[in-house]
């Protein structure tokens, strides 16, 4: 294993795309699982927290660490196994995305999901349970996962299968046999329900679940997947992709309202459908100068589906397009897959560039994730506007509008600034929260969505929350001030 103790080694892992800023003493880079567990028993001894790392991509400081050790999991990055009559791949968690993209396509393979950013790690997706521009069809990881090794915080390792294990009455009750030891796992789980729309925000909840969904979404809080087994889809040749400019933003809305309407009809069923508001395109069109001017856009993807081919298809959708008040000469359309990763380039290059403002402006990411149940996603919509026109500050309004959840980012020039801004997120959460939404779609609340939480739980459940890590992580080395404050973990 590499142990580093040199700070300037530690740098790169100091910190992630919410420009939250940490510190650590101490960093491991395992080679492979069971170093992965000398890392975690050495910390246990010496009473060091511990926060894993994969690449940085999070948007909510969950990977940065406060102080201790990190564990880079960047070594474990091979695909380890895929089984094509069952249609799964096993990977090591550190493997990007993209690498693992790459690796499926030589055999026709795909993970049609798409998860989110490519450079992200396996790992990483999973803990955050991610889901990218195409949950709209295919939802988030969680729908995938099929195995995880993990590496609990003494160091001992469990496979974990899907279907393995289901909790009774709120409490699992169980014994896992493997080669190496005998593990019994008896403890309660927390009295809330996870929401039923899109949602990462604290563990996942339900009755009679899983136990493998405990560990998508637990950010590094409850042990270290060193493995993740998925399931995986043949790839799809016939796809076209649309980006509509619209001049009205209510033709936008109620285009989108009547897709997500006609959804039913099998044929007519985009795996994304994805917003942008007239201060994102105006970000966008530094870079895109050719783009036509409108007050909205909206991106779809669509497969072939059933009988109906990729032309009939365009025909269908672009009778839609008119009909809703846009027009077919300012829509851009894709049907090689050059051209539809050119406008996949387009929809990404907008959280890129609100990074890079950030970061120019030395500001922390000051963003929503948040999604509402669709009844509730019009009053939600007029919340943002007047917050954004109130504010007086330059913000963004963007994503997957399919999922009525849009990332808001106001985008501060200065402290003052972010001060106010500071103020009106925590106004955006509370309305959410009051219109039954998750404060946390997909990136999940790491350090710094931690204050919203309680807005959403209540501190009962938070502790409940937190009780059932310290059953999993006795120690409460892993993952320290991520989801969770120190101060609620060790004062139960
Ligand atoms: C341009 C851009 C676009 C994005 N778009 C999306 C999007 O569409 N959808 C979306 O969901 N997210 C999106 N994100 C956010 C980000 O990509 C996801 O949150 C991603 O899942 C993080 O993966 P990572 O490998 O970078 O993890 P990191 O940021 O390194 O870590 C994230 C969390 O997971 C924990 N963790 C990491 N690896 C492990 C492991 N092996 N075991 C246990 N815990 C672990 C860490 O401790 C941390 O809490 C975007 C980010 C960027 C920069």
């Amino acid at each position: 294993m590499i142990v580093k103790k040199d700070k300037q080694d530690m740098l790169s892992y100091l910190e992630d795309t919410s420009n939250f800023k940490g510190d650590a003493s101490l960093l491991y880079i395992p080679r492979n699982k069971d170093e992965v567990g000398e890392a975690l028993r050495e910390c246990v001894k010496d009473k060091i927290p511990l926060t894993v790392s994969a690449a940085g991509t999070g948007t909510t400081g969950g990977r940065v660490p406060v102080e201790g050790a990190v564990l880079s999991v960047e070594k474990l990055d091979k695909i380890l196994d895929i089984d094509f009559d069952a249609s799964t791949v096993r990977a090591e968690s550190g493997i990007s995305l993209q690498d693992l993209e790459k690796g499926l396509n030589k055999h026709n393979l795909t993970l049609r999901a798409q998860p989110t950013e490519p450079l992200a790690f396996l790992g990483g997706v999973v803990s955050t349970c991610a889901s990218g521009p195409r949950s709209f069809k295919y939802d988030s990881i969680r729908r995938y996962v099929r195995g995880l090794n993990v590496v609990l915080s003494d160091g001992r390792q469990i496979f974990i299968e899907r279907g393995g294990f289901f909790a009774k009455n709120r409490k699992f009750d169980f014994t896992i046999d493997s080669s190496r030891a005998s593990m019994h796992f008896e403890f309660k789980l927390p009295s809330y329900t996870s929401p039923k729309i899109k949602s990462s925000a604290g563990y996942f909840i339900e009755d009679d679940m899983d136990f493998i969904d405990l560990f998508i979404g637990q950010e590094g809080t409850l042990g270290v997947i060193t493995e993740v087994e998925l399931f995986v889809q043949p790839l799809v040749y016939d796809i076209f992709a649309c980006i509509v400019f619209f001049g009205l933003e209510d033709s936008a809305l109620e285009f989108v309202e009547y897709i997500k309407k006609m959804r039913s009809r099998d044929y007519l069923y985009p795996c994304s459908l994805e917003f942008f508001d007239a201060n994102s395109l105006s970000l966008l069109k530094e870079d895109y100068p050719s783009m036509p001017s409108s007050q909205a856009a909206v991106y779809f993807e669509q497969e072939a589906e059933g009988d109906h081919s990729i032309d009939s298809l365009i025909n269908y959708w672009s009778k839609i397009i008119e009909q809703k008040g846009a027009s077919l000469d300012r829509c851009w359309f894709a049907e090689s897959k050059s051209s539809i990763n050119r406008l996949y380039e387009f929809r990404h290059r907008l959280p890129q560039k609100i990074n890079e403002i950030l970061r120019a402006n030395s500001q922390v990411k000051m963003a929503t994730d948040i999604a509402v149940p669709d009844e509730n996603f019009r009053q939600m919509y007029s919340f943002y506007k007047k917050v954004s026109r109130e504010s007086k500050i330059f913000s963004v309004n963007f994503g997957h509008i399919g999922q009525n959840h849009l990332h808001f980012n106001f985008l501060p020039k200065n402290s003052e600034e972010a001060f106010k801004a500071k103020g009106y997120i925590m106004e955006l959460i509370e309305k959410a929260v009051s219109l039954k939404g998750t404060i946390s779609a997909e990136h999940g609340i790491g350090k710094v969505k931690k204050p919203y939480l309680e807005i959403m739980y209540g501190k009962k459940h938070l502790q409940e929350m937190a009780a059932l890590k310290r059953y999993l992580d006795p120690h409460c080395i892993l993952g320290l001030d991520n989801i969770f404050s120190r101060e609620l973990l060790f004062n139960l």
